[in-house]
């Protein structure tokens, strides 16, 4: 079969290898559409996750169930399903610990295009299948369904990591399409006034859109800045990291109240240390807390967040700006995705 790989840190091209095989518990699958990820661009080109040969990519999309193993009871051949980018082992100690994105150790739940090959492939493996997929519902075509592997999921989780309450005003550092799914995220959970930082139009408008009231640029002077002459100098209950680098945690904390909390979804592809502001800190007693967490895979997530999308509160469909017909536009998109030119959100390929 053949797929598209990183070959080394730099270097990306088509490649064959032999079908993947399935275990007892597993499902293959042959992909319908496939997104591209900005953690695609750091895992090629930053060398984020360190050095991989001949590695199909991408960790983002949907597919058709051709094969199941024996002991798989809800999935068949033919079946059109969600594929999380994050598929845990759901009997692993980690997942009953509560923590199946670490399933066999830190972050290891995540496995397409870091442990084993991902799926930007003619087929591709998925572990412990019953756990981890879903059905595409009634209702959600195959370009929206891709949002649902990440975009969806780490958006949200970003708010559930900053643990937003109603009537917070809640900052969202970065609004790529995991920022936006914050944006959508923080409004649906009762956030009084969000603060949107970035500055591509097509996202700003998207975000205004998504429920966001205000919004700056980091290109026009520090976040922090901004932020408190927006907030009469008191600063925000909740922040949200989904775009910056190792840099971005200065101003959240310098932009958070005391009591406050930060989730973080970025990918720090880069830096060896993050810097935590002493004095903004609290010296150490502020309560400003920071979480940083991978999205939870699994059906049920998978099968709620869906039903936001077919129950009409949650249109995805604007993530979606660049859509491509066809296997070989696999490389143009990942492209895109590193170009980020100003039209961008979102690329997909429908196979
Ligand atoms: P994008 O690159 O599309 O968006 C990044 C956003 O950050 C843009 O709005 C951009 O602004 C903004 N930005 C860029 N530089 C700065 C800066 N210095 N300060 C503040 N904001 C800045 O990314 P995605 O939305 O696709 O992904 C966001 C991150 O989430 C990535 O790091 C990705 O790897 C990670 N991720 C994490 C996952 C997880 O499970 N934890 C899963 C998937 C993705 P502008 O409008 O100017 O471009
Ligand atoms: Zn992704």
């Amino acid at each position: 079969m053949k797929g598209y790989a990183m070959l080394k840190i730099g270097e990306v091209g088509w490649i064959e290898k032999d079908c993947p095989v399935c275990g007892p518990m597993d499902a293959i699958c042959k992909p319908l559409a496939l997104a591209i990820c900005t953690s695609d661009v750091h895992t090629v080109w930053e060398g984020a996750i360190g050095e991989r040969h001949n590695m199909i990519l991408g960790h983002e999309g949907c597919a058709e169930v051709v094969e199941v193993g024996s002991l798989v009871k809800d999935f068949k051949p033919g079946d059109r399903v969600l594929v999380p980018a994050i598929t845990p082992d759901w009997n692993s100690l980690e997942a009953q610990g509560g923590y199946p994105m670490h399933s066999g150790g830190m972050l290891a739940g995540w496995k397409f295009s870091n442990f084993k090959d991902g799926v930007f492939s003619e087929y591709f493996h998925v572990n412990d299948a019953d756990g981890n997929l879903a059905l595409i519902p009634e209702g959600i075509n195959t370009v929206d369904a891709c949002m649902l592997s990440d975009m969806v999921p780490t958006g949200f989780h970003g708010v559930e990591l900053a643990d937003v309450q109603f009537g917070d005003i809640v900052l969202v550092i970065g609004i790529g399409p995991v920022g936006l799914m914050a944006v959508a995220g923080a409004n649906m959970r009762g956030a009084s006034r969000i603060i949107a930082v970035g500055t591509r139009p097509v996202c700003v408008a998207a975000a205004k859109k998504y429920g966001a009231t205000d919004f700056i640029s980091y290109k026009k002077g520090p976040i922090e800045e901004q932020v408190l002459e927006l907030t009469g100098g008191k600063g925000v209950d909740r922040v949200v990291i989904a775009g910056g680098s190792v840099e971005s945690f200065e101003p959240a904390v310098k932009s958070l109240k005391p009591g406050g909390k930060i989730g973080n979804v970025n990918y720090l592809g880069s830096g060896t240390y993050i810097n935590i502001p002493r004095v903004e800190w609290g010296v150490g007693m502020g309560h400003k807390q920071i979480n940083g967490g991978l999205m939870p895979g699994g059906r049920l997530r998978m099968e709620k967040l869906a039903r936001l999308i077919t129950s009409g509160k949650l249109d995805v469909a604007p993530l979606s700006t660049h859509v491509f017909e066809g296997w070989e536009h696999l490389p143009e998109a990942l492209q895109l995705m590193k170009d980020k030119p100003a039209e961008l959100i979102k690329p997909v390929v429908k196979i």
